[in-house]
């Protein structure tokens, strides 16, 4: 069957003063339904941005150049804003790095709460009803006074768990989760991502779950997408990736990272070298300035998506060379 997802050779551009940036070129990848699925790379390599494209709250500056999102069967590139805005109501929720991103300081979390059913036509009861069970849900203790809260009255952990509880209530078939633990100490973090499972398991519903953290995604994903400077390098499920690694990109972050997925580094390793200016993109593999195995071939031409097996594809000459070299 066709994925909730399906984003197709996406390509986007910013506009800036110093001349067009090509932050997302050629960007493909899927989400099936009721299935998680991590975005990692440094920061910089473009994956916020494309969890922004998708959910259409992109800033005014970007241009989509090339590619398709499409979701649930329909092309979102060129949707109507009101459009988009019914989808983000109702079939697409997202939360953020920073709770108070989507939070209003100045109501209550139970006024704010009710707001975003405002689309279900059941009375407020019913509304108050189910913001309670939200946050009996997402962990948070005397959830009837607490309606009463305002978000600064919360901790950290706490305002992010009331985002969940807000971004679910949507009953969404996608939720989009844009480094939602990087603000919190690693306890905090490894509980809601505790929570982040159970709520999947429990509502079904899809995650696209962008992450500079190998641990995290190791832990609550199913599938990965690692992304270079803008462009996927290698895509396949959560063993394909951190069990038969294919792309030097992804080598090295790995090798970097020394309890491999149980190691709970904050970080994504840094790797020597610079990455490429992507207002003069280079000719050539995107991560060649970086590779220690680099040859000829890297400089002259990019390589395409290569299927490594089933699901699992990485975009790297290497693989060419290993399938000519085998019998
Ligand atoms: Fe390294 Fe070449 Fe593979 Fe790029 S194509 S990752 S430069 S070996
Ligand atoms: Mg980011």
């Amino acid at each position: 069957s066709d994925p909730l997802l399906d984003v197709r050779g996406l390509s986007l551009d910013f506009g800036s003063p110093r001349g067009r940036i090509h932050a997302l070129r050629n960007v493909s990848l899927e989400v099936g339904a009721g299935r998680v699925v991590g975005i990692v790379g440094e920061s910089g390599c473009g994956k916020s941005t494309l969890a922004y494209s998708i959910i259409g709250l992109l800033a005014a500056n970007a241009e989509v150049v090339g590619g398709e999102i499409v979701f649930s069967g329909r092309n979102l590139i060129g949707l109507p804003d009101s459009e988009m805005r019914a989808l983000r109501g109702r079939e697409m929720s997202m939360i953020f790095q920073d709770p108070m991103t989507a939070l209003n300081p100045v109501q209550t979390i139970g006024t704010q709460m009710l707001a975003i059913q405002y689309r279900d036509a059941v009375p407020t009861r019913e509304k108050r009803k189910r913001a309670v069970e939200m946050l009996v849900k997402v962990g948070i203790p005397d959830p009837e006074s607490r309606l009463k809260a305002y978000p600064h009255q919360f901790s950290g952990g706490m305002r992010q768990r009331i985002c969940i509880a807000m971004a679910l209530l949507v009953n969404p078939s996608l939720l989009i989760a844009d480094e939602p633990t990087t603000a919190l100490d690693a306890t905090l973090e490894v509980q809601i991502v505790e929570l982040l499972k159970d709520l999947q398991k429990d509502m079904g519903c899809s995650i696209l779950f962008v992450s500079h953290h190998l641990g995290t995604v190791a832990e609550l994903c199913d599938d990965v997408v690692v992304m270079y400077a803008g462009e996927v390098v290698e895509r396949g499920s959560v063993r394909d990736i951190f069990h038969t690694p294919s792309h030097p990109y992804t080598e090295a972050l790995l090798e970097c990272d020394p309890g491999r997925i149980r190691e709970k580094t904050r970080e994504l390793p840094t790797i020597p070298g610079d990455v490429p200016n992507l207002i003069d993109v280079p000719d050539g593999c995107i991560f060649r300035s970086r590779c220690p195995k680099a040859f000829d071939r890297c400089v002259r031409e990019a390589p395409a998506p290569r299927r490594v097996s089933g699901g699992h594809e990485a975009s790297c000459h290497l693989l060419d060379e290993l399938a000519e070299a085998a019998p």
